[in-house]
């Protein structure tokens, strides 16, 4: 179960937008992109002009990126949003949205999908009742998300509590703060998918 180990703000830096890979930090001045806006490396200053490809490219990298997926897991969700039915670089979106990691973070239980990755390995989450410790783990509409009994008391997920208390939940999920629980009502609209990714360019990547 690979992940990106480099440095984390460098990849914003690279999109040029932030991707708020970090938690709490991605809203101080110490965000990288306040205070180095431009593209890492030597030659990170220097104005480029970007091909086609590199745009589309570009756009691939930046969801891989939000949703810390690496590329060859991130092919196998195109490849199965291009056999499904419906449009095919919105069906890959919900796929990521419906990532058990992805809805830990959206519940309010983690302050990133890093954090919430981890705290998923860690086995400290719950499906249904059954632990899961796979932060790809995909859930389906009814799905109930909550904080394994023993993990409830950890003063992490106290304060956890208190995080999602204050988070807005996406309408298609429902989330029990006090209870550390949360439900998948439903799959997510794209129009409720708020991530800076215009994933038809992904899907024009991927037909060449
Ligand atoms: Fe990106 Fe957050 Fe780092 Fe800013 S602090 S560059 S938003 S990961």
């Amino acid at each position: 179960m690979a992940r990106y180990t480099g440095a984390v703000c460098r990849q914003c830096r690279r999109e040029g937008i932030k991707l708020f890979l970090k938690g709490d930090r991605c809203y101080t001045g110490k965000c990288a992109i306040d205070r180095r806006g431009y593209a890492p490396g030597q030659h990170g200053q220097r104005r480029k002009k970007i091909s086609e490809y590199g745009i589309q490219l570009r756009e691939k990298q930046k969801a891989r990126r939000i949703y810390g997926v690496l590329e060859r897991q991130f092919a196998r969700y195109y490849d199965i949003a291009s056999r499904s039915k419906g449009v095919t670089g919105e069906t890959l979106l919900v796929l990521l949205e419906s990532r058990l990691d992805n809805v830990v973070y959206r519940l309010g239980f983690a302050r990133s999908r890093a954090e919430a990755r981890q705290l998923v390995r860690h086995g400290h989450f719950a499906v249904n009742g059954r632990k899961v410790s796979i932060p790809s783990f995909r859930l389906r509409a009814g799905d109930i998300v909550s904080v394994r009994e023993g993990s409830r008391s950890l003063p992490l997920f106290q304060e956890l509590a208190e995080v999602a208390a204050a988070r807005t939940v996406p309408a298609w999920l429902e989330a029990v703060p006090a209870e550390l629980k949360g439900t998948v009502i439903r799959l997510p609209e794209r129009e409720e998918i708020d991530v800076p990714v215009q994933e038809h360019l992904i899907v024009e990547l991927y037909s060449k």
